[in-house]
């Protein structure tokens, strides 16, 4: 058996995974119980990550122009074309939007060569979607961009406060914990703020539904009650902080008294004077922070808002303390340290800082350096889409689906002379406008490291043979730097000394002036860069104590800051509502999230028949309220609109949705939906300071979608479904079930002959032996057809008037494993009938043991289960990874 220890590839918690290998290469993970961010748990997408290993659509060889060509033709093509384009327009004209999904090393080469050798900061990244404003809160108050807490501050906390964090969904590992947490000591409480009544509410001992977008108003209230009421750590802020007194003052101006702040956040009086009292009375609060609070025209200043409580109480620096931002993304915090974002140099340093940009030149010996901010990712597009940018390279990202204004994102990447992208996959919404596509390495495949919320860096380690002619990024990177003539600067032998120059520029010149220094970590020979541990920056010179480093668990515990004076600042705050407010024409406000098993645009996670059975189908969740008003039943189809476009997805009504407000989640792009994708409707508005979009908020009007049939299709292979584009008024949406693919069809033609024949058209039938039995009866407007391979099904196809119900799917997805069909069997296809019938298992609530809805509600009725613990006794449900236990309380509930 081969054991590889790595880090998980999804969200920023950085679990650390433990694969093995046996003698047949079959391949099973397990949570690695020495890595400290998870101690040996996964959760339901780190558990499924064996299942998606095998892709069944990779990019295996770098295409010019849709034509294969070898490495040498690629890196030349790309290296003329920036030549070219720099020689004629200057260097602002080309760009990278690179991605928190790249390793460290990848990260840096990029980031080296855009500001060290082309010499303009036109390089940003997804991440920029997902922690920019906490980014810009950390630098305005403690000097430089630092998350003072470590995850054990989360149990050693009495008081955890959850802002704008779906914790169980989003970060569900360090949910576990708290939840392990409160287990352990009932005393802690946790505070849930969000508009949205998430899973995570479940263990919140409070949950304040507050209006979206007012969080800072909220933390403006606590900061001058606190103030008001005695709750200053006098000694703390007048000793290492600055500005308390602006700050408060301006907050008393806003948000003076509860009465106030309950108005301005939509909240009753007892729920803030609750909260507020809470907070004071307990010393050890942790504050988590997330995309609720990021993705917001003001999503820095909340930041601060927030940052300014834990200044004036003094809770940071100690266990069981501080403003704690998790992070959305793999290595969001790796990128932040090479200076993966546009406003910023390597290691941490100043972009604007002329002695810094000397500093980092020197260090590179390059020809140039960048010396003013780049453009940020959604101005970057914007200048795109206004011809300015001529070429970009675009790395580990599909920005066609996730960022806002998606179709103002694609008008540019079609305008754009040259757009290069460097993928695992050979197709998304983004490959589609590339002239040249770059394969690259994915997890487990390639080697690098990631650093995830609380500063702790892991490696990420091979163990999977390198696929066709993929190379990982950084040496993709390399070719075209020494093509462009940059040859010693890219000479990289492998990731290790990549990582030990990183190390080096974040120590050179530093003389403990920024907190970012990996000092201990310059001279790390090969075997102990593959053998590194998980490590808690900063690691300095002196931190190696014979063979284990010493690194920092928390910042600030002497009280000393990276600003020019080591004090942190306060920052007064005045509280914005987010910038487009509900109108008559567009009534609703538009949140949009993560679901539970879903990973981004769902290029891997989607793949899976586990986690896929979760959320099977893009949906809105809408309050009863207003889906009465509109007519909109739960499971039909509702049409979202503004001005940037309509969506379409599936209605599901609920309470934990406050009225007035919907929630879509992000991942449903136009390979699994045809019309879900929610980036339409998001404006390109951002908070001026991180550059961050409003991607929280938009506003929207809906409609019920006027169906008149609908039907599915269970196919082996993936069909054409650019079909959309024939029909306008068909929608359609796939996910991976066993053996298949599993379409959703509805649609609003009533022509029942046309059908059967525009949706057999899907299928690629030239030159097979398939043949066909079909049904249809044009009086009940019901079509009914399935294909076969010699004996076997190779597809199904149902349609039916819409108020009609649809025959069992699980039935028919089973007939795909036998070879050959009985007679009864092939009857029942036309029927729609099972020949034998076999319990519903409904969509997938625990995606670990694969277990369904409706096999958990009938165990609870039949064995009268109490309890989440008997629930498990009988089917298993909720006992590995624990994503799912929310939603098992909600059935027994
Ligand atoms: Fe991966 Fe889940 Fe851990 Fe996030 S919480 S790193 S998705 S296993």
């Amino acid at each position: 058996m081969k054991t590889t220890r790595t880090t998980c590839p999804y969200c920023g918690v950085g679990c650390g995974v433990v694969v093995q290998q046996d003698a047949a290469g079959v391949i099973s993970v397990k949570g690695d119980e020495l890595h400290p961010a998870n101690l040996g748990r996964l959760c339901s997408k780190g558990s499924a990550l064996a299942e998606t290993i095998e892709h069944p659509d990779r990019l295996l060889y770098p295409e010019v122009n849709d034509e294969r060509v070898d490495w040498d033709t690629a890196t030349t093509a790309v290296a003329e074309k920036f030549q070219q384009v720099i020689a004629e327009h200057g260097p602002e004209a080309v760009a990278f939007y690179v991605s928190g999904q790249l390793l460290t090393e990848d990260y840096y080469v990029a980031n080296k060569l855009m500001k060290g050798y082309i010499g303009v900061a036109n390089i940003d990244t997804n991440s920029r979607l997902c922690m920019a404003s906490a980014v810009a809160a950390h630098k305005r108050a403690f000097g430089e961009d630092l998350v003072p807490c470590s995850y054990e501050d989360l149990e050693a906390a009495e008081l955890i406060v959850l802002l704008g964090s779906n914790a169980a969904w989003c970060h569900p590992v360090l949910y576990q914990r708290i939840v392990a947490a409160k287990e352990a000591n009932p005393q802690l409480k946790v505070v849930l703020i969000d508009p949205r009544r998430t899973q995570t509410a479940d263990i919140a001992d409070l949950h304040l539904p507050l209006a979206p977008g007012s969080d800072a108003f909220l933390f403006n209230g606590l900061l001058a009650h606190l103030a008001d009421h005695g709750h200053s750590a006098n000694d703390f802020f007048k000793d290492h902080t600055q500005g308390a007194e602006q700050a408060v003052q301006a907050a008393r101006e806003q948000s003076g008294s509860i009465a106030i702040t309950a108005q301005q956040c939509g909240l009753n009086e007892s729920a803030v004077a609750k909260f507020f009292t809470l907070f004071a009375a307990t010393e050890k609060v942790v504050s988590v922070f997330s995309q609720g609070v990021n993705q917001s025209s003001s999503g820095a200043d909340k930041g601060n808002a927030l940052i300014n409580c834990h200044l004036l109480t003094g809770r940071i620096g100690q266990a069981g303390t501080g403003p704690f931002s998790f992070t959305g993304q793999p290595n969001a915090m790796g990128g932040r340290e090479v200076g993966g974002l546009a406003n910023q140099l390597a290691a941490h340093r100043d972009i604007e800082n002329p002695e810094h940009q000397q500093q980092v030149q020197q260090f590179w010996q390059s020809p140039r350096i960048a010396s003013k901010q780049g453009l940020k990712a959604v101005d970057l597009f914007d200048a795109m889409h206004a011809g300015k940018i001529k070429a970009v390279w675009i790395m580990a990202t599909n920005p066609a689906v996730s960022l806002p204004d998606s179709q103002l994102v694609r008008e540019a990447l079609s305008k754009c002379e040259c757009v290069i992208v460097s993928d695992c996959v050979a197709n998304n919404d983004t490959l589609n406008f590339a002239d040249i596509k770059l394969p690259a390495l994915t997890w487990g495949e390639r080697n690098g490291t990631v650093t995830n919320s609380d500063r702790t860096i892991s490696r990420q380690r091979p163990f999977l043979e390198t696929p066709g002619e993929a190379k990982q990024d950084w040496e993709i990177m390399c070719g075209v730097a020494k093509k462009m003539g940059y040859t010693t600067a890219f000479h990289y032998k492998n990731a290790a000394e990549i990582f030990r120059e990183h190390a080096a520029l974040s120590w050179y010149g530093n003389d403990g002036k920024h907190c970012f220094d990996l000092g201990a970590l310059t001279t790390l020979s090969e075997e102990d860069y593959d053998e590194l541990p998980p490590l808690q920056w900063p690691v300095k010179k002196d931190c190696k104590n014979g063979k284990s480093w010493i690194s920092a668990k928390r910042l600030f515990s002497d009280g000393q800051f990276f600003t020019e004076n080591g004090r942190a600042k306060f920052i007064p705050i005045y509280a914005h509502m987010p910038i487009s407010s509900p109108n008559e024409t567009y009534p609703l406000v538009l949140n949009t999230g993560r679901v539970r098993d879903h990973w981004h645009t769902m290029t891997r996670t989607g793949i899976t028949e586990r986690l896929s059975g979760h959320k099977q189908e893009a949906y809105a969740e809408i309050h009863p309220t207003d889906a009465i008003a509109r007519g909109i039943k739960s499971g039909s189809l509702v049409n979202i609109s503004n001005e940037l476009g309509t969506l379409c997805v599936k209605a599901e009504v609920s309470s934990d949705q406050q009225a007035g407000s919907i929630f879509v989640p992000i991942h449903w792009g136009k390979d699994f939906a045809s019309n879900a994708l929610v980036s339409r409707l998001i404006t390109g508005i951002t908070d001026p300071i991180s550059g961050q979009p409003e991607s929280k908020h938009a506003t929207v009007e809906m409609s019920v979608y006027p169906a008149s049939w609908h039907g599915f299709i269970i196919s082996r292979q993936k069909l054409n479904t650019t079909l959309d584009k024939i029909s306008k008024d068909f929608q359609w949406s796939v996910r991976r079930v066993k053996n298949a693919w599993l379409y959703r069809l509805t649609g609003t033609e009533t022509t029942t002959l046309d059908r059967g024949k525009f949706i057999r058209s899907m299928f690629n039938t030239k030159n097979d032996n398939s043949n066909w039995i079909e049904y249809l009866d044009y009086a009940r407007q019901t079509y009914r057809g399935a294909r076969f391979n010699s004996e076997a099904l190779d597809s199904c196809i149902f349609t039916n008037p819409i108020d009609e119900t649809m025959p069992a799917q699980e039935w028919l997805i089973s007939l795909l494993s036998k070879e050959s069909l009985e007679d009864n069997e092939r009857r029942a296809l036309l029927t729609g009938r099972p020949a034998k019938a076999l319990p519903e298992t409904g969509k997938i609530v625990c995606a670990c043991f694969n277990v369904g809805e409706k096999t958990i509600q009938n165990a609870i009725y039949s064995q009268q289960l109490r309890t989440t613990e008997e629930i498990g006794q009988c089917l298993k449900a909720g006992t590995n990874c624990g994503s799912c236990l929310p939603e098992l309380k909600e059935l027994l509930r």
